[in-house]
């Protein structure tokens, strides 16, 4: 049985042990000891880090009566020393308490009973099973919670009978023979417990929640409390005070000027899709004054990508979309268009839907092999999209001549009577 060094003194960093067993194995060199100061993992709180014989600790884990530590390389028989990551034990020690206090005011406060707990990084979560916790509540306990660190009690570690626990614990552990490990708080927790605190509430420092979200019926809070609390208060000040001098406003203004923004934003996006309607329809009707009639028919071709015909652009290469609508609503037209914008280009052929006696299927295929578009057809619209890397002139030229190939397929369709 491994001696656990860890609990005897929470503030150790340095240790001598015997090494009992060392192996190779498929993840490391796994190492026993007779006893250790790396804290195996447990209760939400994940392994300590660190050295030993010179080599990482990559993991710890309980084996039976045995720790193991995982190392990335071998270490000599006898006398071993080693070190523990001070900084990441000292931060899981702040998280670990820091949620034993949120806990314990959402127990004893508002009857809200912690199903699990764990920390992962610099996030520590906590799970009510089917209870939904709502935000009101959650930011009453964590300025209780604070209040609780500002008040620095100290934080003792208890092994009474188990009829004392039932009577005072905020859960109960799973029946056991072995001695019952009690982290007490003042009078403000006493909970059964494995893992590793700091020893007084004033070191925690801080208790800050940063989200909630919904789980299993119930609610996920998520937390952080002292050194990584910090860290995430420092990049989010950092970020909200750039947001400010953008937005020009307070820190209690920024809410309101991004709802303002949001409404601009899509005043704005309103109004311009009605001036790229209106740019369409006059465009569409410029094209079909100079258009080509067939038969019933007028038939429109055009590349729409800042080289086309008079040398203007009414419209961005994206709006093909808008053009071909505006075209197509009237019955008669056959458009055979082609754009070009920053994903690449593309092909749209069709006519009033209407129609039955048009079918762009036929010329859509062979002006899509001509410019590697893929897409897909039915009779009456056939659309696609591919790259072209060529400079611009080439693609246009690669896509005017991909249409006049399409108007002749078309052409021919209408007078033989299709
Ligand atoms: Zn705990």
């Amino acid at each position: 049985m491994t001696q656990k060094l860890y609990y005897e003194d929470l503030y150790r960093t340095e240790f001598d042990a015997a090494v009992l067993r060392h192996e190779e194995g498929k993840e490391g060199v796994r190492v026993i000891l007779d006893r250790t100061l790396f804290y195996p993992g447990g209760g939400g709180q994940p392994c300590d880090k660190g050295t030993l014989g010179g080599q990482n600790v990559l993991d710890v884990f309980e084996e039976g009566e045995e720790i193991v530590h995982l190392l990335d390389g071998p270490i000599p028989e006898g006398e071993v020393h080693g070190g523990i990551d001070w900084d990441r034990r000292f931060e899981l020690m702040q998280q670990h308490l820091g949620q034993h206090l949120l806990a314990a005011v959402l127990f004893k406060r508002f009857e809200l009973r912690t199903s699990r707990m764990r920390i992962e990084g610099d996030d520590v979560s906590m799970d009510f099973d089917n209870t939904h916790v709502d935000e009101e509540t959650v930011r009453q306990a964590e300025a209780e919670a604070n209040e609780a660190i500002w008040r620095d009690i100290p934080v003792e570690i208890l092994y009474p009978s188990f009829d004392e626990v039932k009577l005072h614990a905020r859960k109960l552990p799973p029946k056991t023979s072995e001695p019952i490990r009690i982290v007490k708080v003042g009078d403000l927790d006493y909970v059964p417990c494995c893992g590793l605190h700091v020893q007084r509430t004033g070191e925690v420092g801080i208790i800050k929640v940063t989200s909630l979200e919904n789980h299993k019926g119930g609610t996920r809070v998520h937390l952080r409390c002292g050194r990584a609390a910090f860290r995430w208060l420092d990049v989010v000040c950092h970020e909200a005070r750039r947001v400010q001098l953008e937005l020009t406003c307070g820190p209690d203004g920024m809410f309101q000027r991004v709802l303002h923004l949001k409404d601009e934003m899509r005043e704005l996006t309103s109004r311009n899709g009605e001036l790229l309607d209106q740019a369409a329809a006059a465009l569409a009707e410029e094209l079909l004054q100079n258009a080509e009639h067939a038969g019933e028919h007028v038939l429109v071709s055009y590349v729409l990508d800042g080289a086309g015909q008079g040398g203007h652009e009414p419209l961005p290469g994206g709006e093909v979309k808008r053009l071909f609508h505006a075209l197509t609503q009237r019955p008669g037209v056959v458009a055979l268009l082609a754009g070009t914008d920053a994903e690449g280009v593309s092909l749209l052929f069709g006519c009033h839907r209407e129609d039955k006696r048009v079918d762009v299927r036929g010329a859509f295929k062979q002006a899509a092999e001509m410019t590697s578009v893929r897409g897909g057809c039915s009779p009456c619209c056939a659309q696609g999209h591919g790259h072209l890397c060529e400079a611009q002139e080439q693609t246009h030229a690669k896509l005017q001549a991909a249409l006049d190939v399409a108007a002749e397929v078309i052409r021919q369709a209408l007078s033989s009577g299709q």
